[in-house]
């Protein structure tokens, strides 16, 4: 993000404006003058539509190797995002390359998939639309039409700006309204704005977009060379602009979008008896109930709150007078984490890998103002135990054993878990392949890891089956590690 040193000219008009504070009605009619004016410093007064192409870079966000820093990240070439600003829509195209793990070169046989993200009235979620009106020139039209745009000033790394804010119409699920911030710079066009959005794991989670070095487009209307968007803190999405349309005459056939993908229903959860006291419960996720002699674990929390929700009914009708003291997470990817929302206001003990412990704690301790959630509504903290090598939960009646997996590309926060009087491995993300791809790296690093600490099992509960039944056997996992070994075949 590009700024500029004050000059003492301009602060000493800042302060002229702080200290010459109008009456409330009055203040709300200068923050529609300065929006106006920012409207003709972007020379956006007869904009509707914009189309502009370029590069853009894509972070794995939820879903990388570290979970809250250096990304893995995916190039899209042939990249085009049009908006319409009348409707409000944007659509956005181009040709995805596949991840590539920070610090790591791209594959040059790599070959791309269609890129394709469409917002419209029909997807009317903030975190959908914010995509329109936190670019500066939706910000503006925004904050030009709402009723309680507000002027003030703050500082950003010693920068003082003028500030402008106001709330969509759009409520969030608790009720309250959504709120965006931006920043005017000294020559009185935006470096960067700011919103936040309601999300299962960070909670009220912050957004920033910054813009960089603004150009001229036809008919003078300012675009900035560069978009960069950040999701928690993180970089999670890069525009760099080569041309731009205003008000393009294919605007229609620009915003054309493929019917958005539907999801299909949840399945119900069902429970499937494995032995005395151990239960695998299927449908979307799957999850392990362990009953040990005065409590029950549970393996893997499921991909949401309502999963969540489930597995702990389901635990209560399988073990009534038993309480869940325990919930096992794998990893912190987003799905495999989201569900945990459900066993925190219970006061249930997380135990994560070492390495996620801070990241949960951090997460789930977030503000929840916008949600309308079991956290939200019972606010409780974490309590969360880390696994740094091993650990063994063991009474008269029962073992279970997690082991940490090192080296691996999918997350640096892997754990394992072993019943080993029933010979039962319980694992995530070690999926065999899609059709024609190769078997991931990662099944000879389990292999390996089973090997070192001598675990054998006739049974392999994966949390993503093949099918929603499917139970992969010894056999499957040693056949997938041979083919590790093998090129991809087509
Ligand atoms: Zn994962
Ligand atoms: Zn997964």
């Amino acid at each position: 993000m590009s700024r500029r040193s004050t000059s003492p000219v301009s602060v000493c008009l800042i302060l002229l404006v702080l200290t010459a504070a109008p009456p409330a009605r009055l203040h709300a009619q200068d923050a529609k003058a300065v929006v106006a004016e920012a409207i003709r410093a972007m020379g956006m007064s007869s904009l509707s539509s914009i189309s502009y192409q370029g590069t853009a870079a894509v972070g794995n966000f939820g879903q990388s190797r570290g979970i809250t820093f250096g990304l893995a990240s995916s190039a899209i070439r042939d990249y085009v995002r049009t908006i319409d600003f009348t409707k409000p829509a944007m659509h956005a195209t181009g040709q995805q390359y596949p991840m590539v793990p920070r610090g790591a070169k791209a594959s040059p046989n790599a070959l791309p998939i269609p890129y394709d993200e469409a917002v419209s009235p029909a997807t009317p979620t903030w975190a959908s639309q914010l995509e329109i009106w936190t670019t500066p020139w939706g910000f503006l039209k925004g904050a030009l039409a709402a009723a309680d745009t507000k002027l003030t000033t703050q500082k950003l790394d010693g920068v003082p700006y003028r500030v402008i804010s106001w709330s969509p119409m759009l409520k969030a699920p608790s009720g309250r309204p959504y709120r965006l911030n931006g920043f005017l710079n000294q020559q009185g066009v935006l470096d960067k704005v700011e919103t936040w959005v309601d999300h299962p794991v960070f909670g009220d989670m912050h957004v920033e977009a910054f813009f960089t070095q603004y150009a001229d487009a036809e008919g003078g209307v300012k675009v900035p060379v560069k978009i960069s968007r950040r999701l928690g803190g993180m970089e999670t999405f890069v525009e760099s602009l080569m041309r731009a349309q205003i008000n393009p005459a294919d605007v229609a056939d620009l915003l054309q979008a493929p019917p958005p993908p539907v999801p299909p229903a949840p399945r119900p959860l069902s429970s499937e008896k494995l032995a005395d006291g151990v239960y695998r419960l299927t449908g979307d996720y799957v999850s392990l109930l362990v009953e040990f002699k005065d409590y029950v674990v549970v393996l893997e929390a499921g991909e949401s709150e309502a999963r969540g929700l489930a597995v702990l009914a389901e635990a209560k009708r399988l073990f009534p007078t038993k309480k869940v003291k325990y919930v096992v997470n794998t990893h912190p990817h987003f799905d495999h984490v989201a569900g945990l929302v459900a066993f925190i206001p219970e006061g249930i003990t997380v135990i994560t890998d070492d390495n996620n412990k801070f990241f949960v704690e951090a997460a789930f301790s977030e503000p929840r103002t916008l949600l309308d959630d079991g956290l939200a509504r019972k606010k409780k903290t974490p309590k969360v135990e880390g696994v740094i090598d091993d650990f063994v939960l063991k009474d008269a009646t029962r073992e279970l054993r997690l082991h940490h997996v090192d080296d691996l590309e999918h997350s640096e926060g892997m754990l394992i878990a072993y019943l080993p009087a029933e010979r039962i491995l319980f694992t995530a993300d070690f999926d065999p392949p899609l059709k024609g791809q190769a078997v991931d790296a990662s099944i000879p690093i389990l292999l390996k890891t089973l090997d070192r600490l001598k675990i054998d099992f006739d049974r392999h509960v994966t949390v993503h089956p093949l099918t929603p039944d499917h139970l992969m056997t010894r056999d499957e996992l040693l056949a997938l590690g041979r083919a590790a070994e093998k090129p991809a075949q087509e």
